[in-house]
This record gives structure tokens, C-alpha cells and sequence, in this order.
């Protein structure tokens, strides 16, 4: 189908088509009724009309006639009847012949129908009463012409057609334009649903009818759209906010965090960004459960929220991770105070079933534009200086480049210490003591050394602190004492009697239940007290003297020799120590290693052995690194030595294979 059809069929197929099609139908079934109908009546009524006149007219003329009398005044009568074409046809008959036909011989008489013989003529005989009764017998044969009339039916005819035209063409205007109106609001609403279908949900339906069904549906429309609002909104607040506490999630803060970044490079203002993590959310998680754990997340939350302006944001980045926007900051010292106002937020205790909780936080903070210039590297960077913060057990820090760079390697390292401890690859390696007159081994000095898989051995001056930071120091010395039991109930039966001396960090000073359970293991180890030497360094005393003491007191009662590591560099004075129950004094190798050609290095051993020795302390000497230090600290009259000159740090089996080839040979102080 194409061209004219195609255009027929589509208009057809619409609302308006079928309306016109409808109107169409019906006045095609009722016209032909109705103008039959008129067309008839009208041509009954004028034919109708003509006969009365034609029977009246030929009455009239019959009496004119017979008023007459004379046959040629008749005729002349007739003729002048005819000329002035009143008739067509007019003629007297007076033979009985004549008087029964017509001129073409058929037998005369009056038409009664209109055009009967289809000749446009009416036919029609009246007798004429010539010398009264008894007179001849006449009759006028009068001929009218129907033609006129039958130009008027023919007339009306068409008038009726032109009528019935307009009439039409009326109709299907009228059918269009009712159409349309129809039409007008079912596309707009169309138009409407369409915007709808392609996400526009914002502007209101409207039809501007007032077609009932049309509105109705127009409500209904409309009630659609504003549930599709209502839904989307929904869905977009959901994706865009933490359903536990409402506050913003990620997606949008990272969003508020670009326009943020965006308008202070515009107007050169600094921003701050708050990486917030609690400490201690899992044991409330895990003791008094979920329920208390959203609990506490929705209080904390609404207590930093109270400190924010309405232009900050707060948002939960999932678990107990918070983070916090502020747009516009005047300096440095304006987020850290923030920082502290955070804190202080948290002081006052939660409380679930009338139990107090506290719950401490670390917080990272990252400026812009010093810190990163786009919100990824803000946002990464807060995170590292959140995870400086707890792993330094800081409330706060603000981020560092210089540290960051140090700390993806030291993080990725402290993980992997975590992991050593488990699947043990730390070892120990023993250093032998001297005692400088019986020329003996004394003790050995255990020394931890990590194997890493990837990076080979690594020595504890690396990692040491790294497990302090990550708390994992007490389960590392808990890990070298057994290790270094095991190993010295070994060679006690073998017969070999020297002590071991075990370094403890200075945070295994800072409560008493650490100290308490290495003295349980040194008790349960049934090796005598006396043969375990415990070296701290002085700072592990100077943090809290008091409590040092306490510890220190309980470790002498237990019968352990207390030493005191590294001396000399923590700028404490010999008298500070003379309260505490020490046993050793070890002189920090920078002093003795330079002490033959350094006068003051010399002076500073010298003084330290006599001092050392009038408080009642053995003095042993680290890092003795020749014979010649070791020719004067015989003359200095130190008690114990040690220093790779003597003996190295050894595995062992290596210490062990030593000790009997000295056996064998002579005992001397130059080892393996
Ligand atoms: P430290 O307690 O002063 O231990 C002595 C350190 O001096 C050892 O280093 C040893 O190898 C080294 N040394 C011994 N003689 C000489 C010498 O003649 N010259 C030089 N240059 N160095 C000498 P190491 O094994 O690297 O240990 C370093 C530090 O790590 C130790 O210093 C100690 O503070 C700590 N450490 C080692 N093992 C442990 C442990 O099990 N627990 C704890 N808390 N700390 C440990
Ligand atoms: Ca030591
Ligand atoms: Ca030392």
C-alpha cells in the first residue's frame, strides 16, 4: 500500500479517521432515506398541484366556450387560446369518431398521472354542453405542457443535492474537528508518558479537557508519574546514604568532596578531610552484640554531627569508619582543633543497659590543596594518616608525605610480621658473654632475626619497633622466651651451664600483666631464675620510674638478674638506677668501640666501672671490637664482655659446634 491508500488507511486508523468513518456510515445509510423521502413529497405536491390547475383551467376554458355558442367564434377562441400558449394541444370534437379518438387514433381520454405517456404533455377531454340538453354531443380535447413543472421537480432535485453535499462535507468537518478534540488530549497525554518512559519524570501531566474518561485517565497518568517520582527519589537516597545511620555513604561524599574541591580552587580556600576509624567497636560488636553495635554507630554519628555546620558533611564509609568534610577551613591549626573537638565528643561514655562504654577513635587528616589536588589522593591520603594515627596509637595525625613514603613499606612489613609469628620464621641467634677473669663463657644474649620469604633475613633493629607499633611485641618476647627456654633446657642436659639474657622492650614495661606472665613462664620453666638475665634499656625505666620499679622488684624477687641495656645513651645518671634492684650495667657499644683512640669515650667507660662497681653492679662491656679494648677494659677492671671481636651472634648448633672445639683446645676469649 502506498501513495493515496497508505494516507486513507493510516487516517482511518486513527481516532479521528474512525469518527469520520462513523459519520460517513450512518448518513450514507440515512440520506438516501431522508432525500427519497423529500424529493418524492415534493414531486407528489407540485404534480399534485398542476393536476387541480389543469382540471380547474380546462373547466373554465369548456364554460368559456360554451358561453360562446358559435363553433367559429370557438375555434377562433382556441386558437387564440394556443398561440398565447396556454395549450399545447386543443381541439373540439364533435363526430362520435372524433370523439372517442385523439388525433393519433387511439381512444381519448384524461392522462390522471403526470407525464404518463412520456411525451411532456397532460391530456385531458371535457365535454362541452352546446344548446343545453338536448344539443350535440362536444368535447374539448386540451393538451397542457407538463415540461415546466417537471423543470421545477428537476430543480428541487438539485437543490436537494447541493444541500445534501454541504450537508456532508458539513458532517465530516464537524466529525474532524469533534475528533481532534478528542485526539488533542490523548497525545498530549501520550506525549506526557513518553517523557515519562524516557526518564523526565519532573513536569506534571496535563490534558485540558474536561472529556471525563480522558481526565480520569489523566489522573491516573499522573498518580503514576508521582509514584515514579516518589520511587526514584527513594532509590537515589538509598544509593546515595547509609541505611543504618542516614548519613551520607562514599559515592556522595566523594561527589560533595569535588564540588567542594572545585569551589575552594575558585575562591583559593583551604579544605579539610577527616578519616575516622573507632577503636574498640569490635568488642562491643562481639560482646553485647549487632544490635548495640548499630546502636553505638547512630550515637557516635549524631554526636559529631551536633559539631558540624550545615555546610560540612559526615558521612559512614560502612563498618565503624566515618569520614568528615569541611569545605572551608582558615589554617592547619583549624582542623586540628576540629580534631579535638571530635575527641572530646567522644569522652563521655556510651551507656547500653545502663553499662558505661567508651569508645576511642583515630582520626586521619588530609588538606587540600597541600595534601592532593583531587579527591582520590585526599581521600587516600587521610586514610594513610588515619592508619599512622592508631598504629601510633595517636588520637589524630595529620597527613605526612615523608612518613607515607616510609610507611606503604613498613606497613606492608608489619603485615608480613604478623604472619611470621605464625608461621615461624623468626629464629634466634646467641651472642656469648665473657667474664673477663675466669676467661668463661657467661651467658649468651639472645638476639631475634626474622627470615622473610621474599626479603631474606631481616634484622631486628627493623623490625622491632614495627612490632611495638603494631602491638605485636609482647606476643614476639613471649615467642623468644619459650624459644630461648626450650633451647637452654636443652644444653643444661648437656651439661652446659652459662645463663641467657633476654632483651625486653620498653613497652613490655607499660602494664604489669605482660611482666607478670613472662615471670610465669620463666617460674613454669623449671630452669633455676638466676640463670635468666632480663636486659631493659633505660628508657624502658625513665616513662614511669615507679611502676618500672614495681616490675623490677618482682622479677628480683623471682630470683632473675635485672641488667640495664645500653647505658650511656639515654642520658640517665648511674645515681637515677641506684634505687632500682639491678644486677648489670652494659656499657653501649658506641662508647666502648672507640674508647682506645677517643679520650673521652675512655674516660666515660673508666668512670661508669668504678661507679657501677661502688653501687654494687657487674659492668659488662658490648662491642668490643679488638684485643687492644680488650687489654684495657682487663685494666679497667670491667667483669663481662662481648662484641663480634669474641664471639658473634650464632645459631645453635653453631655455638654449640664452637663450644666443643674449645673444649677441646684451650678455653679463650677469642671464640667463633
Ligand atoms: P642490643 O640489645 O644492644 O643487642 C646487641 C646488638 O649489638 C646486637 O645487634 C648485636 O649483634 C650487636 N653487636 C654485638 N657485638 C657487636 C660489635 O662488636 N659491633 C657491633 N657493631 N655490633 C655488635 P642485633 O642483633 O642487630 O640487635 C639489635 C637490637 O635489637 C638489640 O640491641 C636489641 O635492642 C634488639 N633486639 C634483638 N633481639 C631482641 C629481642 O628478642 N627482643 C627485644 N625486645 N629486642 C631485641
Ligand atoms: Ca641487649
Ligand atoms: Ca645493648
Amino acid at each position: 500500500m502506498r501513495g493515496i491508500p497508505l494516507v486513507l488507511h493510516r487516517f482511518f486508523n486513527t481516532l479521528t479517521g474512525r469518527i469520520v468513518l462513523g459519520g460517513l456510515a450512518i448518513n450514507l445509510i440515512l440520506l438516501p432515506l431522508l432525500l427519497g423521502g423529500v424529493v418524492y413529497l415534493v414531486q407528489k405536491n407540485l404534480q399534485a398541484n398542476f393536476l387541480d390547475q389543469v382540471r380547474l383551467d380546462a373547466h373554465l376554458f369548456a364554460e368559456t366556450l360554451t358561453q360562446a355558442r358559435d363553433p367559429d367564434l370557438m375555434e377562433d377562441m382556441i386558437d387564440d387560446a394556443m398561440l398565447a400558449g396556454r395549450y399545447v394541444y386543443a381541439r373540439i370534437a364533435t363526430s362520435e369518431q372524433d370523439l372517442r379518438h385523439d388525433a393519433g387514433g387511439e381512444i381519448f381520454q384524461e392522462d390522471f398521472f403526470f407525464n404518463q405517456h412520456g411525451d411532456d404533455i397532460y391530456y385531458i377531454s371535457v365535454p362541452l354542453l352546446v344548446g343545453g340538453e338536448e344539443g350535440e354531443r362536444r368535447m374539448l380535447f386540451l393538451g397542457y405542457d407538463e415540461t415546466p413543472i417537471a423543470e421545477q421537480i428537476r430543480e428541487t432535485l438539485w437543490l436537494c443535492a447541493y444541500l445534501v453535499l454541504a450537508y456532508i462535507v458539513a458532517i465530516l468537518l464537524a466529525s474532524a474537528i469533534f475528533g481532534s478534540l478528542i485526539t488533542r488530549p490523548l497525545q498530549r497525554l501520550r506525549a506526557g508518558a513518553r517523557r515519562i518512559a524516557s526518564g523526565d519524570y519532573d513536569h506534571p501531566l496535563e490534558v485540558l479537557t474536561t472529556i471525563r474518561e480522558i481526565t480520569s485517565l489523566q489522573q491516573d497518568f499522573e498518580f503514576m508519574r508521582q509514584e515514579l517520582v516518589r520511587h526514584n527519589k527513594e532509590l537515589e537516597y538509598q544509593s546515595l546514604h547509609d541505611a543504618l545511620t542516614h548519613l551520607p555513604n562514599r559515592v556522595l561524599l566523594q561527589d560533595r568532596l569535588r564540588q567542594a574541591i572545585y569551589s575552594a580552587q575558585r575562591e583559593d580556600r583551604l579544605l579539610a578531610l577527616f578519616m575516622i576509624d573507632l577503636d574498640g567497636f569490635k568488642t562491643i560488636n562481639d560482646t553485647l552484640g549487632h544490635h548495640y553495635g548499630d546502636l553505638l554507630l547512630q550515637q557516635v554519628a549524631s554526636r559529631i554531627q551536633n559539631l558540624l555546620r550545615k555546610s560540612d558533611t559526615l558521612a559512614r564509609f560502612g563498618g565503624d569508619e566515618f569520614c568528615i568534610l569541611l569545605p572551608s577551613i582558615a589554617d592547619r591549626r583549624h582542623a586540628v582543633d576540629f580534631a579535638r573537638k571530635v575527641m572530646a565528643a567522644m569522652e563521655q561514655p556510651f551507656f547500653f543497659e545502663e553499662q558505661p562504654y567508651k569508645v576511642g577513635m583515630s582520626i586521619g587528616i588530609a588538606l587540600y590543596p597541600e595534601h592532593g589536588s583531587d579527591d582520590i589522593l585526599l581521600m587516600r591520603h587521610a586514610d594513610v594518616a588515619m592508619y599512622m594515627a592508631k598504629k601510633n596509637h595517636l588520637d589524630y595525625i595529620i597527613y605526612d608525605a615523608e612518613q607515607d613514603k616510609n610507611s606503604i613499606s613498613r606497613l606492608s612489613l608489619m603485615w608480613d610480621l604478623r604472619q611470621a609469628l605464625e608461621q615461624h620464621e623468626l629464629r634466634l641467634e646467641y651472642q656469648p658473654i665473657f667474664d673477663l677473669r675466669s676467661r668463661r663463657l657467661d651467658a649468651v644474649e639472645i638476639l631475634v632475626r626474622w627470615h622473610h620469604p621474599q626479603r631474606g633475613l631481616v634484622m631486628p633493629a627493623e623490625f622491632i619497633s614495627l612490632a611495638e607499633q603494631a602491638n605485636l611485641i609482647k606476643p614476639l618476647t613471649v615467642w623468644v622466651l619459650e624459644e630461648a627456654i626450650r633451647q637452654c633446657r636443652r644444653w643444661l642436659e648437656q651439661d652446659r651451664d652459662f645463663r641467657i639474657s633476654v632483651n625486653l622492650s620498653p613497652r613490655s614495661l607499660q602494664d604489669r600483666e605482660h611482666p607478670r606472665r613472662l615471670m610465669d613462664i620463666v617460674e613454669s620453666s623449671r630452669i633455676p631464675a638466676r640463670r635468666f638475665i632480663m636486659e631493659l634499656t633505660e628508657s624502658a625505666i625513665i616513662a614511669d620510674p615507679q611502676r618500672a620499679r614495681e616490675i623490677l622488684e618482682d622479677f628480683n624477687a623471682l630470683g632473675v638478674c635485672l641488667a640495664i641495656d645500653d647505658f650511656g645513651t639515654g642520658y640517665s645518671s648511674l645515681s637515677s638506677l641506684k634505687k632500682l634492684p639491678l644486677d648489670i650495667l652494659k656499657i653501649d657499644k658506641s662508647f666502648i668501640q672507640d674508647m682506645t683512640r677517643n679520650k673521652d669515650d675512655f674516660v666515660i667507660v673508666q668512670s661508669t666501672i668504678e661507679l657501677a662497681h661502688n653501687m654494687g653492679l657487674q659492668v659488662v662491656a658490648e662491642g668490643v671490637a679488638s684485643d687492644e679494648i680488650l687489654q684495657q677494659l682487663e685494666e679497667l677492671n670491667c667483669d663481662k664482655v662481648q662484641g663480634f671481636h669474641l664471639g658473634r651472634p650464632l645459631s645453635a648448633a653453631r655455638l654449640e659446634y664452637w663450644l666443643d672445639e674449645s673444649r677441646n683446645h684451650s678455653v679463650s676469649l677469642t671464640g667463633p
